[in-house]
């Protein structure tokens, strides 16, 4: 990080002034950030801060976008890269909120060269290059397993190291044949599983494509990941190495939670 971005950092922490209440709301409604300790509460904390201070959060469709709109998204959407910093959301800057679902036009050309014109509603969307966007009333039903926020925001650190056509690259130090080999093992047979018809806990839409499947596990790691590390135990301690973070409390290195 240059030593001027980190100057400017600082001194947007020392100004900035977030009320406890406000904090306190926003946090009891994720309870999914319970596991995380003081320390890492008052890094979240910051790191949401910041998230605020260089990224620019419209509402559309005449949605007031409040403090706590903003704040809830922010925390959301830094939770994934409390260990690996800010830069991770490089290159983009503008955070879309609607009320609600919003509608997406769009053509697709299938197999056989003929274009499709898709009029369909979404809870989340990333741009390459571009703006996330949510709909606020699925960012408020972040749930066990489900988090349109940190799927999004999953999307946008995968758009980081290249395009989303496969899984992600894996940042510096990790084993990218280790990583590619467990998420291709763990997808074939999630795959597998959701063709057989037979009933998931997990989200069915991770099926639909690899960068999918990353961005659904991902929501689950951070949202339910004691479920994931039971039944995807290879996959988590991938996930785990890519996020720096071991939510579930299972690895050794981790001294547990
Ligand atoms: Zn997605």
């Amino acid at each position: 990080m240059g030593l001027f971005r980190s100057w400017r950092r600082r001194r947007i922490l020392a100004r900035t002034r977030l009320g406890p209440a406000l904090w306190q709301r926003v946090i009891a409604g994720l309870p999914f950030l319970r596991g995380l300790s003081t320390e890492e509460m008052a890094r979240l904390r910051e790191l949401a801060i910041l998230f605020l201070a260089e990224k620019e959060m419209h509402g559309a469709q005449g949605l007031e976008v409040t403090d706590e709109v903003r704040l809830s998204i922010a925390v959301q959407a830094c939770l994934p890269v409390l260990n690996l910093g800010l830069d991770g959301y490089e290159g983009w800057i503008g955070v879309i909120v609607y009320p609600g679902e919003f509608r997406v036009r769009k053509e697709e050309m299938d197999e056989h060269g003929v274009v499709h014109t898709i009029d369909e509603g979404l809870s989340g969307e990333a741009w390459p290059g571009g703006p996330v966007v949510l709909s606020w009333q699925d960012a408020g039903m972040s749930g066990t397993g489900y988090n349109v926020v940190i799927h999004e925001f999953a999307h946008k650190l995968h758009m980081l190291r290249g395009d989303d056509d496969g899984f992600p690259v894996p940042p510096p130090g990790m084993d990218a044949a280790a990583w590619h080999a467990t998420l291709e093992r763990a997808y074939a047979r999630f795959c597998a599983q959701v063709d057989s018809g037979e009933a998931t806990i997990i989200d069915e839409y991770a099926a639909e494509h690899p960068a999918e499947f990353f961005a659904v596990m991902s929501e689950t790691f951070f949202t339910d990941s004691a479920v994931l590390a039971r039944d995807y135990p290879e996959l988590y301690a991938q996930l785990a190495q890519f996020y720096r973070q071991d939510p579930a409390g299972v690895l050794p290195a981790s001294g547990g939670k």
